[in-house]
């Protein structure tokens, strides 16, 4: 993958001149846009908190409070809040902090054809760790009109920084519907790998730089990962990197919420979802994984089973309304370090912060910054000189 010409390297503490591989796609010098990659670039998972006149920040699948006449309009702003708050924080690779879909899933099914949204029904989901009102496919899946275009398109005019943009994942779409006509969640879910790379290519051409897939279902389903879930993953991505952009999976233990948290208390004094999941992962074509570290109980060392994959790890805590100092993320960043090299590692949150409060989310994320800062002054210092 070529490089963008406008990008930065900075030399690892070993001495390296360049980066093992860019973060971000070679295309983005359109529209003179900025790549200037720092080591150590911050990002976060996907989604911010919405602003209380567009939808309650502190609900999942909250409901719009714009009427639909002034929804759009409503949505618009609300991308440019979002990318102003991750800008002034310091973060480095943005997004446009999912605020035009209601939930990171059904946000990407509302216009996907063959399915019927008039029916909808509870299921328990992610293994009935909690219940969700979903809808019901009905038919072949079917991409009738890009989903995200105007959004992208939208965000890239109005960020010079490195853009992400996400999507949910084929498992843990499969994982949030309820099917009635493939009856085989395997063959839903590469006909979703389908769309969703159909999806993909077109937030490309509009300007995104990383093309993540949101897949905490990787971390419930872990016979299911090895047999199809990696496979749809890859066939979603597939010829990306051709493009000139990255591809990134998230995996996590979930929101913070009860039921997420009340499953964390059962799953023991180390979580090893991970290592079923990392060495597929590194035998796949996606180039980053974003991982859940902060306050978890995932023994680090698993980080040495991704091989010489570029790892967004999770420094901030979603489930906890604390707002990490900077030293606490340094401490987060330095102790991967000793399991990945620099030039491989992108601090980022946990998850989404959908569900938290405003002022909570923008502190978090300067704490964010500000401690991968600190971290990147030690890097600088020059090596074996006193
Ligand atoms: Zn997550």
């Amino acid at each position: 993958m070529a490089r963008p010409p406008t990008e930065r390297t900075t030399a690892s503490p070993e001495g390296s001149a360049s980066l093992a591989k860019p973060w971000v796609g070679a295309q983005s010098t359109r529209g003179g846009v900025i790549l200037s990659m720092t080591i150590l670039p911050t990002t976060i998972t996907g989604s911010l908190p919405k602003p209380r006149w567009l939808a309650d920040p502190e609900v999942l699948w909250a409901p719009w409070r714009l009427s639909a006449e002034l929804l759009d309009e409503g949505q618009q702003d609300a991308v440019l809040l979002a990318l102003k708050i991750q800008e002034d924080a310091g973060i480095d690779i943005v997004t446009d902090g999912e605020q035009t879909r209601r939930h990171f899933v059904h946000g990407f099914l509302e216009r996907m054809g063959g399915i019927d949204w008039s029916r909808r029904v509870t299921i328990g989901i992610r293994n009935n760790r909690y219940q969700a009102d979903v809808p019901v496919v009905i038919g072949p899946i079917l991409r009738r009109q890009p989903v995200h275009g105007r959004e992208v398109r939208w965000a890239r005019a109005h960020t010079r920084r490195a853009l992400k943009f996400t999507l949910p994942g084929p498992m843990t779409i499969v994982d949030t519907l309820a099917d009635e006509y493939y009856g085989d969640r395997r063959a839903l879910a590469m006909d979703f790998s389908r769309v969703l790379n159909e999806e993909a290519r077109d937030l490309v051409a509009g300007g995104a730089n990383v093309i993540q897939f949101d897949e905490p279902a990787f971390n419930v389903y872990l016979e299911d990962v090895a047999t199809w879930g990696v496979a749809a993953l890859d066939s979603a991505a597939a010829g990306l990197g051709t493009l000139g952009c990255s591809t990134a999976v998230h995996i996590c233990y979930g929101y913070g919420i009860k039921a997420n948290s009340d499953w964390k208390a059962t799953l023991g004094d180390e979580w090893l979802q991970y290592e079923a999941t990392f060495p597929i992962l590194a035998a796949s074509t996606i180039d980053q994984i974003s991982m859940e570290m902060a306050g978890s109980r995932v023994p680090l060392t698993l980080l040495r089973l991704l091989g010489d994959k570029q790892v967004q790890l999770g420094c901030i805590d979603v489930a906890t309304r604390e707002v990490e100092t900077p030293q606490q993320v340094a401490a987060c960043i330095r102790a991967a370090l000793e399991h990945v090299p620099a030039e491989r590692l992108s601090p980022s949150t946990n998850c989404g912060m959908v569900p938290l409060p405003v002022d909570v989310a923008r502190g978090k994320l300067r704490a964010l910054a500000d401690g991968t800062e600190l971290v990147r002054g030690g890097l600088a210092a020059p090596i074996g000189r006193p």
